[in-house]
């Protein structure tokens, strides 16, 4: 059994990792950006959120989830007693804006994969939640849409997924939305409060059924992501 190195250890492997972030040029859209939004937060946070990739707001100002999604999703955490630099940690698929925020192509998030995985090594979360369709199904490998997938939390490599709506959708969309998204957001709190406990030995598939699973590798098996 490996031991968790020290926060302080894992805040500095974390800040080396963004500082060459932000000189990466391994995919196309470092020719688009003005900031790398590597990510930020506490580096041993008990909750890891993933979005796609920063939109115009992010790659102004280099942070994630900042703008008006930012501000739902600080009030979401919020009323489960979570504030995003005290136990949060915010990050995306990929690091620079796709242009027209577009979705992230394959050779993009391969090229970035690498740094996605090094922040939830370091971080080590209790639970990751993924925010919209496109994290959702990247991370758990299905074609399912978020609509289906979200409400539950998944094992997922050694810790919980909960997949929730993207707060742009709660914001466009129906109150149904928001109240849906911060029941996802309870389950949250409850696995960090212990309530849900994983208790798997070693890393299993996320409990889809065996058709989604065997769809959902060979939908994404060439991005390897986590598996
Ligand atoms: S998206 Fe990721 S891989 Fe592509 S240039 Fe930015 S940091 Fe590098």
């Amino acid at each position: 059994m490996t031991t968790k190195a020290s926060p302080s250890k894992r805040a500095a492997q974390l800040q080396v990792l963004a500082a060459k972030a932000a000189t990466c040029t391994a995919c196309e859209l470092a020719a688009g950006r003005t900031n790398v939004v590597f990510g930020s937060g506490d580096p041993d946070a008990d909750l890891m959120i993933v979005g796609e990739g920063p939109g115009q707001n992010e790659d102004e100002q280099g942070l994630p989830f900042v703008g008006r999604s930012g501000q739902l999703l600080d009030q979401l955490l919020e009323e489960i007693d979570l504030r995003r630099h005290d136990n949060v940690y915010i990050g995306n698929v990929v690091k620079c804006r796709p242009p027209g925020n577009r979705d992230p192509r394959p050779t993009e998030i391969d090229a970035c994969k690498d740094y996605l995985r090094e922040q939830l090594r370091l971080v080590d979360p209790k639970v990751v939640v993924t925010l919209g369709n496109f994290s959702s199904k990247l991370l758990l490998r299905t074609e399912t849409g978020i609509t289906r997938l979200r409400g539950q939390a998944y094992e997922w490599w050694g810790r919980f997924l909960v997949p929730t709506f993207h707060p742009a959708a709660a914001l466009r969309g129906r109150a149904s939305v928001l109240a849906d998204m911060r029941v996802d957001f309870q389950l949250v709190a409850d696995v960090i409060a212990g309530r849900l406990v994983y208790d798997a030995p070693e890393p299993v598939a996320a409990p889809l059924p065996r058709e989604a699973v065997e769809a959902a590798a060979a939908a994404h098996d060439q991005l390897g992501l986590f598996g």
